[in-house]
């Protein structure tokens, strides 16, 4: 079918005169030309490999999808062996590039099971270990989670307990609700899983512990004896992941299965502590600051779907013979523009944590724990903030789960708060600069009097700052208020807990919109992607000032009049925006393949392919549907 040339022209005359280059945008957005060149060089080998069948994916069955998840493990194998790459590399890219179609169903083997391992397995067991999962020798995933307990890990029923005669621990899930449940990979695919569970060792238990467990053989596959393994069913997203339960009988491992970095049992049973047992979740904090990608990504290509199909889907006749693209509503822009910016920031957000997370890491190393708790602090609260953000206007239906995975949100959010709360109490010092924001009383009143200061990067950063100082010090003052008034510092925590999570969403707002105007600044580009750059972190903060104005309006540091101002303001940033939105999200640079989306593809012919792709639709192969002859035409035909 010819394209339609109205819809690809309109598409192409958004791109033409682009006042910036796309190029160095991209490179911006993927933090480096090296960092391009490497997502590049992985994209084309996964887009190029026929296994991924990305088209295909729409229609097919719950087993078709979890079958051809499988094809391409075995095709990522190949292609790691083939190409001598870095796995880590790999795996960072690989994500980004294929998540939205559902190609996850190995993450836990590349990414969780390793960093645990990295983390907490001592140089023996990462010398065993690692390499088998790096060449695929085995597949391996991690089990935590319990029927009865997900986020109070304390809480968790499956036991581990040491036998000094044999010099093994037996595990068990000695209850229904000890049951490991949710766990990526386990129902059909893992051979190995990391499993935490309550270690036991002379009679006395010392809490949650990860051991390495065979699941099942590596002849024939079949799960081993002593050990139930079973899927969940359906879900609303993540259909191509077997999800799945495990129940432990009396399953014995050799000692050196405890991963035994920081706690170890030994040969005769005695228990020795870890120096400090926060060193237990620099793995998972790490984990998180990679998730931050992941939600920019999410959002980058929602963006770039609504933006593109805005950009040629026309509606309305405004003036007689002439219906303007549904880009040009301003309520439109409203919908779209902050997010655009939303991607930009996160992606900022994500690598500055990533490089600043490997940092830490080479100190912790050399046990240097000074930035550790700032460290978990700062990344709960954007764990469960980027989530969020990445969620909200659109739906994929596997990122929801986002919000819950890898800790749930709220819980995140308390996390932070609690050490917000801390630096009040204790003034440190630290590499993040959170004291420096919770110990600097801002002024009585916002400085800006015109819509020049509202292009003040530092200005518009002091009303985050004031919002967060303000937050806090409102969660910390009730908080104390309680204990003081008698409450158990339980009663006082959980009467505070809204005020608590509005407190940690407050500081964690100010965190991204610093670290994007500070990227920003700190970047070498040339002048007009800075502009552009300068003109969405501006709207961004703007924008999320008049969506929390109470907040905002707190002791009236913002008055109503620098509020109109900031709403007159946001106006011309869409004017200014408009012209180079699609040259804006072109710059993610998402290939329609893993796009996978009609009304988002780049050529913008979408009323031809979404046409063609209607009719593949699998309730299109006949005229008369089968439920025809069974229900519907008796009761047509019936006379009543
Ligand atoms: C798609 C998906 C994949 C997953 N994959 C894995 C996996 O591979 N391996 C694995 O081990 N786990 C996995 N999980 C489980 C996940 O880690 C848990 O769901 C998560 O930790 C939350 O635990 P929960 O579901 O038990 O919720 P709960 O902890 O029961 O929380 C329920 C509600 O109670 C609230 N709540 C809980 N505690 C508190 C508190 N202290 N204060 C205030 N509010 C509280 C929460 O905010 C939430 O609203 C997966 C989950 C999903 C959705």
């Amino acid at each position: 079918m010819a394209k339609n040339t109205t819809t690809v022209s309109d598409l192409r005359q958004e791109r033409s005169n682009p006042p910036f280059s796309i190029n160095d945008m991209t490179e911006f957005y993927d933090g480096g030309s090296e960092a391009t060149k490497k997502r590049k060089l992985i994209s084309s080998l996964i887009l190029n490999n026929p296994a991924f069948k990305w088209l295909e994916r729409h229609y097919w069955t719950r087993d078709e999808a979890y079958s051809s998840n499988v094809q391409c493990l075995a095709e990522v194998a190949k292609i790691l062996r083939k190409h001598k790459l870095n796995v880590d590399d790999f795996m960072h890219y690989y994500w980004l590039v294929s998540t939205i179609g559902e190609v996850v169903s190995f993450e836990m083997h590349l990414t969780t099971w390793k960093s645990a391992l990295q983390d907490q397995g001592t140089s023996e067991q990462q010398k065993k270990w690692l390499p088998l999962v790096d060449n695929f020798k085995i597949v391996a995933t991690y089990c935590q989670t319990e029927l009865g307990h997900g986020t109070f890990i304390r809480g968790f029923e499956t036991t581990a307990t040491y036998d000094p005669k044999t010099r093994e621990f037996i595990l068990n899930t000695p209850t229904l609700t000890a049951t490991k449940w949710w766990i990526g990979e386990v129902a059909k695919t893992a051979t190995h899983a990391l499993v935490m569970a309550q270690l036991w060792t002379q009679n006395k238990c010392y809490g949650p512990h990860l051991f390495i467990l065979q699941v099942r053989s590596l002849e024939d596959h079949t799960p081993l004896p002593g050990i139930t393994l079973g899927e969940m069913g359906d879900k609303f997203g993540y259909n191509s992941v077997d999800d799945g339960f495990m129940q432990l009988s009396n399953v014995r491992i050799p000692r050196d299965q405890m991963l035994m970095r920081h706690s170890k049992v030994t040969l005769d049973g005695s228990f020795i502590p870890p120096k400090n047992p926060r060193l237990t979740y620099v793995a998972i904090t790490l984990y998180r600051c990679q998730l931050l990608m992941l939600c920019s990504n999410y959002l980058a290509r929602a963006s770039t779907i609504a933006v593109r199909y805005s950009a040629i889907r026309r509606q309305t006749e405004t003036k007689p013979g002439y219906e303007p693209k549904v880009l040009d509503y301003v309520t439109q822009q409203n919908k779209l523009f902050p997010h655009i910016a939303g991607a930009y920031a996160l992606a900022c957000t994500g690598h500055y944590m990533i490089d600043f997370g490997k940092r830490a890491t080479e100190r912790i190393k050399l046990e240097d724990l000074s930035v550790l708790a700032e460290f978990h602090g700062i990344s709960s609260g954007l764990k469960a903030f980027c989530t969020e953000m990445s969620v909200s206007g659109h739906i994929y239906n596997n990122w929801l789960a986002s919000c819950t995975y890898e800790g749930e949100n709220t819980v995140m959010y308390l996390q932070s708060a609690k050490y917000l709360l801390r630096c009040v109490k204790n003034p440190k010092s630290a590499p993040l600069g959170v004291s420096a924001v919770l110990h600097n009383p801002p002024g009585k009143h916002w400085d800006v009097k015109n819509m020049q200061d509202l292009e003040k990067t530092n200005t518009v950063l002091e009303a985050y700052r004031a919002r967060a100082y303000k937050k806090v010090a409102i969660a910390d003052k009730y908080l104390r208020e309680l204990q003081s008034g008698g409450d158990t510092s339980y009663d006082a925590w959980n009467k505070s807990g809204i005020k608590l999570v509005d407190c940690a969403k407050a500081f964690t707002h100010y965190f991204v919109i610093k670290t994007f105007f500070n990227m920003i600044e700190k970047s070498r580009l040339g002048q007009s992607c800075h502009l552009q750059l300068h003109r969405l972190s501006i709207l961004l903060a703007l924008h999320g000032i008049d969506q929390n104005t109470g907040d905002f309006m707190l002791d009236n540091f913002i008055d109503f009049e620098q509020i109109k101002l900031i709403r007159v303001k946001i106006l011309e940033l869409f004017s200014e925006i408009r012209p180079v939105a699609v040259c804006l999200v072109d710059a993610f640079d998402i290939p329609d393949q893993t796009l996978l989306s009609v009304l988002g593809r780049y050529d913008g012919d979408v009323y031809n392919k979404l046409f063609e792709w209607a009719k593949e639709a699998p309730l299109n192969k006949t005229q008369v549907h089968s439920s025809y002859d069974k229900y519907l035409r008796n009761l047509l035909t019936s006379k009543l």
